[in-house]
C-alpha cells in the first residue's frame, strides 16, 4: 500500500511525483518504457520562460517549471515563421528553448527519484480497479498494488480516461531527428497546406545549424487515406522550401504518436484519482503543444492531492484549480483551432493568410483571440451552417 501511485514517467508524472515526495508523501511511479524519454516523440520546443510570463502572467511558478534542467538545452530560437503552400512567409518574434527531450524527461525523473519517489521502469500498468488498485506487469509477474490516490500521467490513451474518449479528436504526428541539414538556427518554421499536413502543420525546429527536429501532424477528416509517413516523405522531398533545407539530410530517429486536440477531457477527476498532462487532454489544441501544461497540471495536481491527503480538501479541487490557472488559455486555444478549421475547410485560408496573417499571427501563436477574429469566426460558422442546411 502506497499513498500515491503515478502511472507514467513523462513530464507530468515526474513533476507530480517529485512535488509530492518533497512533501513527504510515499509515491511509486510505474513507467512502461525501459529507458525514460526514448524514443523521442516530440518537436522538443518549449516556450522560453520570458514567453511563459507573457502567456500566463498570473501563474506564479510557470517560468520556473518551464526552465530546462541543466544539460538538456540544444538551442534557443528567437523567431517563428509560418509558411503557406506557395511559399509566402510571415514571421513573428517568439523566443523558444529547443531541448533534448530524452535528456529532459530523464532529468525530471531523476529529480523525482532524488526527492524519494520509487520509480519502476519496464513496468506497464495493465488495469486500474475501482477500489484504488492497479495491476502492473513487473518483469513478467502481474502484481496488484494499492494506493489512496492514483494519478493517470500515462499520455493520450490513458487507462483512466478510457470511457471518456468517444468522439474526441486526436491528431497523428510523425517526428524525426535529421542530421546534415542546412537550417536557420534562429527560426522555428511551421508549414501548413493540405498536401503536406492536412488539418495541422509540418515543422522544422532547429537543434543547431545542421540538426533539426522535423515532423508533421495530420487529421483524419482533413486527409485522404494516405499514411502519415507518405506525407512526411512528400514534405521532406517535395516541399518547394523545406526540401531545399533538408536536402541530403540523414534521419537518425523517427517515430509517431497521437496528440489530443479537443482540450481537457470531460472528467479529469475520477473516483480513484486524477488525470494530468496528455492523459487529461491538457494540450493546446491550436498548436499541439503539451509540455508546459504537463508540468503545470503536475504541480496543480500535486497541490490538490496534498490537501486531500492532509484532510484539507477534495480531489475535485484539481478541477477548480486548473480551470483558474490555465483554463482561459486552453479555452482560447480550442477556439482558435476551431477558427482555423473553418478557414481550412471553406478555403478562406488562402485569402486570410496574405491579407491578415501578419497582423494576427503574433496574437494567435500566443493564444490571444482578438475580438475582430472572434466576429469573423462567428460569421464563418454561420455561413458554414447555412451551407450545410442548403
Ligand atoms: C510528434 C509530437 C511532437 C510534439 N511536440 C511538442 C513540442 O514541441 N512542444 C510541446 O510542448 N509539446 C509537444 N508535443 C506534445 C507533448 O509531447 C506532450 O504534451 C507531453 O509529452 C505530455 O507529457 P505527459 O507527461 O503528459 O505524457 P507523455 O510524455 O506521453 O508521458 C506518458 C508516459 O506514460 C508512459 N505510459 C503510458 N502508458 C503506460 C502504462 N500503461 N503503464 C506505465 N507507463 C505508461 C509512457 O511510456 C510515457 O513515458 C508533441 C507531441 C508529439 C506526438
Amino acid at each position: 500500500m502506497h499513498e500515491v501511485i503515478v502511472i507514467g514517467g513523462g513530464p507530468a508524472g515526474a513533476t507530480v511525483s517529485r512535488i509530492l515526495a518533497e512533501n513527504d508523501v510515499d509515491v511509486i511511479l510505474f513507467e512502461k518504457k525501459k529507458v525514460i524519454g526514448l524514443p523521442v516523440r516530440c518537436g522538443e520546443l518549449l516556450p522560453h520562460p520570458s514567453e511563459m510570463r507573457r502567456l500566463i502572467p498570473k501563474v506564479k511558478d510557470a517560468e520556473e517549471l518551464i526552465e530546462p534542467p541543466k544539460n538538456t538545452l540544444a538551442n534557443v530560437t528567437e523567431y517563428t515563421e509560418l509558411i503557406d503552400p506557395i511559399g509566402n512567409k510571415i514571421k513573428s518574434r517568439f523566443k523558444s528553448n529547443i531541448i533534448f527531450r530524452d535528456k529532459f524527461d530523464q532529468a525530471l525523473v531523476k529529480g523525482a527519484m532524488d526527492a524519494g519517489v520509487v520509480v519502476k521502469c519496464s513496468s506497464p500498468v495493465i488495469s486500474v480497479s475501482g477500489n484504488g488498485s492497479v495491476h502492473v506487469n513487473d518483469m513478467g509477474t502481474i502484481k496488484q498494488v494499492k494506493a489512496r490516490v492514483i494519478v493517470g500521467a500515462d499520455g493520450p490513451l490513458s487507462l483512466l480516461t478510457k470511457g471518456f474518449r468517444e468522439n474526441y479528436e486526436f491528431s497523428v504526428c510523425y517526428v524525426s531527428i535529421m542530421e546534415n541539414v542546412n537550417v536557420n538556427e534562429n527560426v522555428v518554421q511551421m508549414y501548413f497546406g493540405k498536401e503536406y499536413a492536412p488539418g495541422a502543420y509540418a515543422w522544422i525546429i532547429p537543434k543547431g545549424k545542421h540538426v533539426a527536429n522535423v515532423g508533421l501532424g495530420i487529421r483524419e477528416h482533413f486527409s485522404d487515406s494516405v499514411k502519415i509517413k507518405k506525407y512526411f516523405q512528400k514534405f521532406v522531398e517535395e516541399h518547394p522550401i523545406a526540401s531545399k533545407l533538408l536536402d541530403g539530410g540523414r534521419i537518425i530517429s523517427s517515430s509517431s504518436k497521437l496528440v489530443p486536440l479537443d482540450g481537457p477531457f470531460s472528467n479529469v477527476v475520477i473516483k480513484q484519482g486524477i488525470c494530468i498532462g496528455d492523459a487529461g487532454g491538457f494540450v493546446m489544441p491550436h498548436v499541439g503543444a503539451g509540455i508546459p501544461n504537463a508540468l503545470l497540471t503536475g504541480r496543480i495536481g500535486a497541490e490538490a492531492i496534498l490537501n486531500y491527503l492532509r484532510g484539507k480538501g477534495k480531489l475535485s479541487d484539481f478541477e477548480k484549480k486548473w480551470r483558474k490557472e490555465i483554463g482561459p488559455r486552453l479555452k482560447n486555444s480550442l477556439r482558435i483551432r476551431k477558427f482555423t478549421d473553418l478557414l481550412l475547410s471553406n478555403g478562406s485560408i488562402d485569402s486570410f493568410f496574405p491579407k491578415r496573417g501578419q497582423q494576427y499571427f503574433e496574437h494567435l501563436i500566443r493564444c490571444d483571440f482578438p475580438f475582430p477574429l472572434r466576429l469573423f469566426s462567428f460569421y464563418l460558422n454561420l455561413r458554414s451552417k447555412a451551407r450545410n442546411l442548403a
